[in-house]
This record gives structure tokens, C-alpha cells and sequence, in this order.
């Protein structure tokens, strides 16, 4: 055997994974299909501004463990992540919060937010039974239409009835004045973008890139005692089973002439009629580089969800019982194969970069035990 384990994948997960196995002794290859490293934190600089070409990215855990290991390989700096909604050009602060409270129903103290609250969701059943019922009963009717809706709706391409609940509860729903995105007491971004990170994780591990392991499947299989595979696991096994849904994205870049477009990194379009979702300005994630801030140029991206087809660049696993359902069908199919199925589409789980890593870190001791 000429590999102890090939990992499909340069992604976050298959570069943590490729890392700690190098460090270990271990025989890695890494085989990507794309031409660059990174998947989708992939940054580019264009006009000296790192672009976050997938969507914004920004690191926050709260996994001692998981922040001191990133920061063995990039320097980060502080970024709190504060997006200000955009609903039919009326402004809020995001996530819930006072600042919400106040700018939706004039409330200034926690307790007439609550009662606000407390009023827009009488009725609502105890256990929310979808994405609509858990949005209202947490933070209310008027915020329900206003932020999440449209939002929602656009991002998923389906009725917030049709979503599972856990998805609006990643966002924190506070009774302070605080604007912070993320409760995770560690959050940054690596100066100067992603790519640094990924390719001082990859230094000493060899990494075909432009190679597609499923066109040369058992090749790899015939060379490596382990198989870990962070693309989708319908796709590995050649849909036999059926085919797992996705949510993609598309994104529009667009270089302006101003040194600041709209003061902000992140603004959310949360109504129905604006077809994106999000409009990024990446000079705006490097706070803390005063002359790209300076400068007269800046590139915004606008987010817009999409259909998923096969061949498309899968965003977010849909995670509603039926494609779980098919999801572990797969896996008890994997179970009598040499591969591992690992990150966001291998494990079909709504991963942040943080718990990426954490699983990562965790395989890898498995496979070195
Ligand atoms: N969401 C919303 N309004 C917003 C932002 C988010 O309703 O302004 C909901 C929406 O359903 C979204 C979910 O919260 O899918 C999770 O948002 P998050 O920002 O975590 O999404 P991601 O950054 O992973 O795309």
C-alpha cells in the first residue's frame, strides 16, 4: 500500500485531517477536484482585498481546543461579526436583540420586549413543530415577517412550515443592547483571508489538485488501507440509494470605485422582492488594515441562493427527515466499505468552521490510535 489514508477533499476538514495525520507518521495524499486548495473558504485578493469567494466567512467557536490550533497556523484578528438587516430599505440591528426591540415595537427595557414577545406569541404550541413556530414563539409576529421570512424563504427555496426548527436557532436571541452575531467567546478572521491558514496546514502534505477521485475510484481504494471522502456521500456511491438534496448559492463580485459602499461587512435583505440574500464588502472583514480601508476601491458581493443539480457546487445539506432519513441509509451502506465519510457534505451536517475542525481533530486521533 502506498497511502495509509487518501482523503478526497482540501477543504477545511480534509486539510485539518491531512495535517494531524502528516504530524503523526502517516502515508497522506490528498486528491482535489478543484484547481485551488480551500474549498469553500477559498479567499482571492483582487485590487489588494482578500475576497471571500464563497460567502463570508467568519471564524468563532467556543472550543478552547479548536481556536488554539487555528491559531497555530494563522494570525487572526478580532472580528465580531454585527450584519445589519435591510427590510424594504428599513434598517435593523441583527441578531435579536434590544437594538431589534427598539427599532421594531420602540421598546427600551427588556421586560416591555419580553411582554411584546410574550403577546405575538400567544397560541403558539409548546413544542414548535417547524421553522415558522419556533421563529414566532421565540422572538414574536412582527419580527417573524420583517427578518426571517423572506429571508428564509429565499434561502431555502421553501415555505419556513417545510424547515426544520434548529435552523433559526442558530442565531441568539438576547435581551441586551449587543449586536454580536455569535455567542462564542473566540472569534476572528486570519489577516489577509483564508488561503494563508489552509496552505500552511497543507505545507508538508502532498496534495494532487485538478484530480477528481470518483473518476479514479478504485485506484485510490487499491493504494490506501483508509479512505476519507468530504465530498457528498449520495455522490460516492453513485446515487445507487436516491439523490440527497442541497441548497446552493450563486455569487455576483463587483468591483467598485469607493472607498466604502455601505459601511459594513455583511447587510441581510430579509425581504421577499430582493433576489439576494446578502450583500458582502470584504475590505470591511480586515478592520484592522487601515490603508486597504483607505483605499479608494472596494469589491462587494451580492449572495443569491439557488436550485441545487448534480454537478453544482453543493452550500448547505437540507436537513428535513426525509433526506436524513436517506442520509443513514448511505451511511449503513458505508459501514461495510474502507472509507469515512467527513465534513459538511460527507457527514450532511449544517457544520460552522469550528466544529469542522473539532471533527477533524477527532478522526484524526481515531486513525492514529
Ligand atoms: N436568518 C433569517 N434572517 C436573517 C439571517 C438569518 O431568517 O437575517 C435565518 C435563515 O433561516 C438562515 C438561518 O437563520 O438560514 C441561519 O442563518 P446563518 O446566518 O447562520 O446562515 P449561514 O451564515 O450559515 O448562511
Amino acid at each position: 500500500m502506498k497511502y495509509d489514508v487518501v482523503i478526497a477533499g482540501a477543504g477545511l476538514f480534509g486539510s485539518v485531517l491531512a495535517r494531524e495525520l502528516r504530524d503523526n507518521g502517516r502515508r497522506v495524499l490528498v486528491v482535489e477536484r478543484r484547481a485551488t486548495v480551500g474549498g469553500n473558504i477559498r479567499c482571492e485578493e483582487r485590487d489588494g482585498i482578500p475576497v471571500h469567494l464563497y460567502g463570508a466567512h467568519i471564524f468563532h467557536t467556543s472550543i478552547r481546543e479548536v481556536w488554539e490550533y487555528v491559531n497555530r497556523f494563522a494570525a487572526f484578528h478580532p472580528f465580531i461579526n454585527s450584519p445589519v438587516a435591510n427590510y424594504r430599505g428599513e434598517l435593523y440591528n441583527l441578531p435579536f436583540n434590544m437594538n431589534t426591540f427598539h427599532q421594531i415595537w420602540g421598546v427600551k427595557t427588556p421586560a416591555e420586549a419580553r411582554a411584546k414577545i410574550e403577546e405575538q406569541r400567544a397560541g403558539m404550541a409548546a413544542e414548535p413543530k417547524n421553522l415558522e413556530e419556533q421563529a414566532i414563539s421565540l422572538v414574536g409576529k412582527d419580527i417573524y415577517e420583517k427578518l426571517i421570512k423572506g429571508y428564509t424563504e429565499k434561502q431555502w427555496g421553501r415555505d419556513c412550515r417545510e424547515l426544520p426548527a434548529f435552523i433559526i436557532r442558530r442565531l441568539p436571541l438576547r435581551f441586551t443592547y449587543d449586536n454580536n452575531y455569535f455567542n462564542d467567546p473566540w472569534q476572528g478572521i486570519p489577516d489577509g483571508g483564508y488561503n494563508g491558514l489552509i496552505e500552511s496546514l497543507l505545507d508538508s502534505v502532498e496534495v494532487r489538485l485538478g484530480t477528481d477521485f470518483m473518476a479514479d475510484r478504485d485506484y485510490f481504494l487499491r493504494n490506501a488501507k483508509r479512505v476519507v471522502y468530504t465530498g457528498a456521500i449520495d455522490e460516492y456511491f453513485d446515487y445507487e440509494l436516491g439523490e440527497l438534496e442541497y441548497r446552493g448559492l450563486r455569487f455576483e463580485h463587483e468591483r467598485l470605485e469607493t472607498d466604502n459602499f455601505q459601511g459594513i461587512a455583511v447587510m441581510n435583505f430579509t425581504d421577499r422582492e430582493t433576489p439576494y440574500t446578502r450583500v458582502i464588502e470584504h475590505k470591511h472583514f480586515e478592520p484592522q488594515n487601515a490603508a486597504l480601508i483607505e483605499k479608494p476601491v472596494s469589491i462587494v458581493t451580492k449572495e443569491y441562493p439557488a436550485a441545487w443539480k448534480r454537478g453544482d457546487d453543493a452550500y448547505y445539506p437540507v436537513n428535513d427527515a426525509k433526506n436524513q432519513a436517506l442520509y443513514e441509509k448511505y451511511l449503513a451502506r458505508a459501514a461495510s466499505e474502507r472509507v469515512i465519510f467527513g465534513g459538511r457534505l460527507g457527514e450532511y451536517k449544517y457544520y460552522d468552521m469550528d466544529k469542522t475542525v473539532e471533527r477533524a481533530l477527532a478522526l484524526s486521533k481515531t486513525l492514529t490510535e
